[in-house]
């Protein structure tokens, strides 16, 4: 198959363009009809000569992704489960930064994009790894979903009935950006990808192309410490999230796998120095589960290691998943475990939310529609 035109950046398209003898403005041209208008067929470059688009369909990829599934309301999280051209299944999870009324300018989003199919990880409470690793994820394809997303709710603006007559919701379908803020917390472990990762992350936080601020894009990772090493050598502010789970070894050991590669004196070690390089405060995702890490010394020694690195904390009850037998604590262990953490003035947040409507953790509904469905 040939290599869709979404995994290149700016420079190599113009380096391609230049040995054909085509000015640089259409790249220029050729990136607003991906970027900003998001089509989805050479045909509707309407600007670009003929005998280019041809040049251009010859050469190149344009394939976007299928939805096959989405679950909830346009004003809540929504989430996209989406086949790939080999037939994989993906998600992609929608959550609003507040419940703004559609068309309006401050109606913005987060998204929650994928890296893999699947996880080699296999983390002992994920559904990512259950089925194991199946494939990386291209730049294309990691792009495309924030492409898809947009596109698919800019459509729906246009059709619903609320906005036919609002003009701010018809510009809206042209090229603003519902998305302004992503986070790699969807299935896969991003730094295990790191190379298409971070390529997808240059295109999504160029100009040209998605114009997602740096600061604005969150890469998360159970822990991948020489990947950590080499994120934090590159020239870009990505926030780094790091799912801890776990305030020491032993904890992390029993859920974990990659913790006995990496132990928590080399993660911390290397999330240390990524702080010192971007001078940036870090994450701590924690999810929170009964008579595993729910207790008062886990919560004391993991304010501790906040305070060490400069880290903020994010507690997240764990959502069940299907065929899995760990819980969440119940509500009062969740608020004592927070209590402590502020005692300590850790910023930390705990997700109150009744998360399990919507099968609200990553690789959940690929899961149950592959189980559903009995699909690959
Ligand atoms: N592989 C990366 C990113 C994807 S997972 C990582 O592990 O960081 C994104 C987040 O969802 C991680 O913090 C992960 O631990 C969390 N998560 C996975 N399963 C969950 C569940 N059932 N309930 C709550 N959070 C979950
Ligand atoms: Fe993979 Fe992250 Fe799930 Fe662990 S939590 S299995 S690393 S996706």
């Amino acid at each position: 198959m040939s290599t869709n035109i979404k995994s290149l950046t700016r420079e190599e398209l113009e380096a391609r363009f230049a040995a054909w003898q085509q000015p640089a403005y259409r790249v220029t041209q050729l990136l607003e009809w991906l970027y900003s208008r998001r089509v989805t067929s050479w045909d509707a470059m309407t600007n670009l000569p003929r005998a280019l688009r041809e040049k251009l369909a010859e050469t190149f990829s344009l394939q976007t992704l299928e939805l096959i599934r989405k679950q909830g309301a346009r004003d809540t999280t929504q989430k996209f489960l989406w086949r790939l051209h080999d037939h994989s299944l993906i998600e992609s999870v929608l959550i609003p930064a507040n419940p703004a009324l559609y068309g309006d300018t401050s109606d913005r989003h987060t998204l929650c994009i994928s890296t893999q199919v699947g996880c080699a990880y296999g983390c002992k409470f994920c559904a990512s790894g259950l089925d194991g690793w199946k494939r990386n994820l291209t730049s294309d394809e990691i792009v495309e979903q924030v492409l898809a997303v947009e596109r698919f709710s800019s459509q729906s603006t246009a059709h619903s009935p609320q906005s036919k007559d609002d003009a701010a919701s018809r510009l809206k379908t042209v090229d603003s950006r519902l998305i302004d803020n992503i986070v790699m917390m969807g299935m896969g472990e991003p730094l295990a990808n790191y190379d298409h990762l971070l390529k997808a992350l240059r295109i999504l936080n160029a100009p040209w192309g998605g114009g997602i601020g740096s600061r604005k894009i969150t890469i998360s990772t159970s822990g991948l410490v020489p990947q950590i090493r080499r994120l934090g050598g590159e020239p870009e502010q990505f926030r780094l999230a790091i799912s801890l789970h776990g305030a020491t070894d032993e904890v992390r050991n029993k859920i974990m796998p990659v913790n006995r590669k990496h132990p928590l004196r080399e993660l911390i070690a290397a999330c240390k120095d990524y702080q010192g390089q971007k001078g940036r405060m870090l994450t701590f995702e924690y999810i929170l589960i009964a008579g595993v890490n729910d207790s008062l010394e886990q919560a004391k020694l993991l304010a501790a290691l906040a305070k060490r690195l400069f880290a903020k904390v994010n507690l997240i009850p764990y959502n069940q998943v299907e065929g899995l037998a760990w819980e969440r604590p119940e509500e009062k262990v969740c608020e004592a475990f927070l209590a402590v953490l502020e005692k300590q003035k850790v910023p930390a947040t705990l997700r109150r939310e009744k998360g399990h409507d919507i099968d609200a953790a990553c690789g959940q509904l690929r899961l149950k529609t592959v189980r559903e469905l009995a699909l690959p």
